[in-house]
Formats: C-alpha cells, structure tokens, sequence
C-alpha cells in the first residue's frame, strides 16, 4: 500500500496520531475532522495514500463511494442532522491544504449552522 511517512493521513492509518474514528474497512477510513465546521463534520480518506483526486485510482474512489452514502445515513442519524454536503477539495488552489484525498461528509442543521 502507498504510504507516506510525512502525511499527517497516513500517520491517522498507521495509529501515530489519534483520531475519532466512524468507520473503517480493509480499505477505507473515516474519522471526526479536528475542527468541525458543524457537528460531526467527518473526513474519508483511502487508506492508501493518494495526493488528490487526479492521483486516485479507480478502485480507491470505488471504494470510498461504496461506504460514502452508508457514513452519511450514519452520521444524519445520529448528529439528528437535517441534511448534509459532500466537498472535495483538489489542489491548493481550490482550497486543499492536507495532500491525502479526502472527502469532507459535512452535516448541516439550518441557518446560521456554520457552513454556507
Ligand atoms: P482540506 O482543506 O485539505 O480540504 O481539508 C483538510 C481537513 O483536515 C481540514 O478540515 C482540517 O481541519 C483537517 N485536519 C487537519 N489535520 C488534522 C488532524 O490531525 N486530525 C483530524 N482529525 N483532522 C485534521
Ligand atoms: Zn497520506
């Protein structure tokens, strides 16, 4: 599996740095982003390291957006959301600032909730 020993991702797979983890598989992993932009604002991330989406393989974003929906439902449910975003940000200038493919589940709850 590609691995990056200066990704700060890639250390959350290997267990160097902790995380709240909501999911994981052979393949996938989610976890609670550090600072939440809404309650439960989660990232999934291919466990394999992979810059951005233009770096992604085709089996990695089969992976992720098999388990994506099945996370969301989770995460409407139990942060009692009423909806919820998906973003990808590739590239700095579009935003991305950690350089392991990502998706950000982001759970929105009304006006004023922090995001939009
Ligand atoms: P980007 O801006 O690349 O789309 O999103 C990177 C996200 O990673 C940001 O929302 C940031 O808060 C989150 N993040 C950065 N470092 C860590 C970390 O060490 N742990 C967790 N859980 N999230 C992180
Ligand atoms: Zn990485």
């Amino acid at each position: 599996m590609t691995t990056d020993s200066n990704c700060i991702f890639c250390k959350i797979v290997q267990g160097e740095i902790p995380a709240f983890k909501v999911y994981e598989d052979e393949h996938v992993l989610a976890f609670i982003d550090i600072s939440q932009v809404t309650k439960g604002h989660t990232l999934v991330i291919p466990k394999a390291h992979h810059q951005d989406l233009f770096d992604l393989p085709e089996e990695s974003s089969k992976h992720i957006f098999a388990v994506v929906p099945k996370i969301a439902r989770a995460i409407k449910q139990t942060y009692q959301a009423e909806g919820l975003n998906i973003v990808n940000n590739n590239g700095e200038l579009a935003g991305q600032t950690v350089f392991h493919y990502h998706v950000h589940l982001i759970p929105r709850y009304g006006k004023g909730d922090g995001f939009g």
